[in-house]
């Protein structure tokens, strides 16, 4: 019997997961613009620890082992085939889209490692660093260098009245205080004049006119959607205000029998967290898998029920903030949940590797 074509686009949380289960039920193609998955909640750590790094960026070809990999970007999608930006034209029967953020990041796994080495220079030879946004990565980023290095001098600087807006405000409240446990300085309500800054004076200005000294700066200020180049597919008009997918209960796309969405790129009305975007990609793999094997079974496709906001930010080594939904703790609890090992051994284990290298 022909095998039947599921084309993955993205190689992240949800697609790697999703490209990894399914690789000997189908002949998957997996595109994603980098030849590796990297744990995204475990990339701060790399910041102040480099070496950490070599467990969290994963070459794709890992943990999938058996489909086609094709490294670039997708840019357009007809009713059969996906265009690549390198001029790959790759046909389909099922379309799984899981596109979540983009960012500029290098396209090997040795440069990747590398640019966390040279970060991690930039950290330790600078006495002062401006974070701006006050989201999940910025705090985080803050929390890891106050932890890591106390003598630096840490400040952040949020748009919003709260930081981490996505989740409720004890949350909020509780951070802040322990960032200012830690020294960490934090700014609300502000913008950052990035131009601002001068050499000779290593100084930014703020939207309130304070002057902040820092040496470097992250941008934390979140990661743009991965749909934009959907806008002129056909699947324009399946796109939300903000920019994400329409999909069903099945997560389909609305309206589309062969065309699936999975991940922070979905309309799903849940806060955006990879271990739901893991819940998207295991359902749709059982549900290409009923398609895939035909006879009626269509009818007995799996569907989807949003989660409630439960979300943990790390605080450093040892601590953390957790939201769970009917209460907010922060500590050793939280922390000793994800901070230590970031769930990077655990993520390790779901795509079928040793949760630890084999030292060489
Ligand atoms: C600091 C931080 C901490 C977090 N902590 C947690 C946590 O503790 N627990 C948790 O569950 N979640 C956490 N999250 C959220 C989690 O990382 C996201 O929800 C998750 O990454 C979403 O997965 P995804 O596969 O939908 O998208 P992504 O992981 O963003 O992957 C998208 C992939 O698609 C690729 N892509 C984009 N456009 C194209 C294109 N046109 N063609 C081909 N490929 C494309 C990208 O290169 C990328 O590989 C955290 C996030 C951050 C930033």
């Amino acid at each position: 019997m022909v095998e039947k074509k599921v084309v993955i686009i993205g190689g992240g949380v949800a697609g790697a997961i999703l490209a990894k289960t399914i690789q000997h039920q189908a002949n998957v193609t997996l595109i994603d613009p980098k030849e590796y998955f990297e744990i995204p909640w475990a990339s701060l750590r790399g910041l102040v620890e480099p070496s950490f790094a070599e467990r969290t960026v994963i070459n794709h070809r890992e943990y999938f082992k058996k489909g086609d990999l094709v490294v670039s970007t997708a840019v357009n999608i007809t009713e059969t085939e996906v265009f690549t930006e390198d001029g790959n034209q790759i046909s389909y029967d099922y379309l799984v889209i899981a596109t979540g953020h983009t960012e500029p990041i290098p396209k090997t796994r040795g440069e990747r490692l590398d640019q966390y080495k040279g970060e991690n220079a930039k950290i330790k030879s600078a006495n002062s660093i401006l974070i701006v946004g006050g989201g999940p990565t910025g705090v985080e980023l803050a929390a890891e260098i106050a932890v890591d290095f106390p003598d630096k001098k840490v400040t952040i600087v949020h748009k919003g009245s709260r930081l981490l807006e996505y989740i409720g405000p004890k949350a909020s409240r509780k951070t802040l205080k322990w960032l200012k446990s830690k020294k960490v300085d934090v700014k609300l309500e502000q913008s950052v004049d990035l131009n601002s800054f001068t050499e000779e004076n290593r100084t930014y200005q703020t939207s309130n006119g304070e002057t902040i000294e820092a040496i470097i700066h992250f941008l934390c200020i979140g990661k743009p959607l991965g749909s934009a180049w959907l806008r002129e597919t056909l699947l324009k008009d399946d796109l939300d205000a903000d920019g994400r997918i329409k999909v069903d209960e099945h997560l389909r796309v609305k309206g589309r029998s062969n065309i699936f969405a999975i991940g922070d790129i979905t309309d799903v009305k849940e806060i955006k967290q990879g271990v739901y975007a893991q819940g998207h990609a295991q359902l749709v793999a059982k549900n290409l898998k009923l398609l895939i094997e035909g006879a009626g079974k269509e009818r007995k496709l799996g569907t989807y029920k949003a989660q409630p906001p439960i979300s943990i930010v790390s605080l450093g080594r040892k601590h953390g903030v957790a939201q769970f939904p009917f209460m907010t703790v922060i500590g050793r609890f939280p922390g000793m949940i994800k901070s230590g090992d970031l769930f990077v051994g655990k993520t390790r284990k779901e795509l079928g590797l040793e949760p630890n290298l084999k030292k060489s």
